[in-house]
């Protein structure tokens, strides 16, 4: 099953597979219902919305959603909790105490993603409320953000039994939640805490040293991966790089701000 994550195809058929299995069929959208601006190619193949340069960011994400699945109707993050805390979609969602959405505010320039609530998170609903969570406040005032200007939110919104690493299924079940949140909140700017965060979002399964110390090109989306905050509460020798990581993210999102930072 790992192996299906290497290919960022893999992930988006599992994710359709599931949303098969748990909705309705919708239009695909190689169907009629295609968009006007959608002109087929020489070969009469549509563009693949994700993958259309000539689209925003946030549609390109928004449109990983698959087909049929709710989410595409929503247009509120309370409209998305109130949902996510009456929805099963895979068993981890049986067992939660609390679904956990996100936190921060609903305009937020910058947003984090870290894996799934642990214990902590899941008694209160919030995200990063435990060690890891101090910890990840501490390293956002070393670069000069208050928590509570940025985004918070996790890939999976369940907490997985024991701490476990999430599966593939619940990965793929869960992130379409966390496409339409960036397509709601729409953030300048993505950081992924964690290798497990890194690799959903980029469909690959490298090593936290492959993936950090440079921005990847998340449909449109500046995305900088780093260590894991309970990573670093292990293995304080990572705290070094991490540190370089997030001075790059304060550059880049200095850049932005001032209009200069887009290539
Ligand atoms: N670890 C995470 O990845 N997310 C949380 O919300 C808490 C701990």
């Amino acid at each position: 099953m790992l192996e299906l994550l290497r290919d960022a195809r893999s992930v988006l058929d599992l994710q359709r597979a599931l949303a098969g299995d748990l909705l309705p069929a919708g239009p695909t959208h190689d169907s009629a219902a295609a968009p006007d601006d959608m002109a087929p190619d020489l070969f009469g193949d549509l563009p693949d919305p994700a993958h259309d340069p000539d689209r925003s960011p946030y549609d390109r994400i928004e449109a990983l959603i698959p087909e049929g699945s709710p989410l595409r109707e929503m247009d509120s993050l309370q409209e998305i909790f109130d949902w996510l805390k009456g929805t099963v979609l895979v068993p981890i969602d049986e067992n939660r105490i609390n679904p956990v959405l996100g936190d921060g505010p609903e305009d937020a320039d910058l947003m984090i993603v870290g894996e799934a609530p642990g214990a902590d998170e899941d008694k209160t609903g919030e995200p990063f409320v435990g060690r890891a969570g101090q910890l990840l406040n501490k390293i956002l005032e070393a670069i000069e953000f208050e928590r509570g200007e940025v985004y918070i939110t996790n890939i999976l919104k369940s907490r997985p039994p024991g701490n476990r690493d999430p599966e593939p299924e619940e990965v793929a079940a869960h992130i379409p939640v966390l496409y339409k949140q960036i397509a709601l909140v729409r953030p300048k700017l993505l950081l992924a805490v964690g290798k497990s965060a890194g690799n959903a979002l980029l469909g690959r399964s490298s090593s936290l040293g492959t993936l950090r110390g440079k921005f990847h090109d998340f449909h449109g989306l500046p995305l900088l991966v780093t260590y894991h905050p309970a990573a670093l509460l292990r293995n304080p020798q990572w705290k070094r790089p991490t540190w370089e990581d997030v001075k790059l993210l304060r550059t880049r999102y200095d850049q932005l701000a001032a209009g200069t930072g887009r290539e």
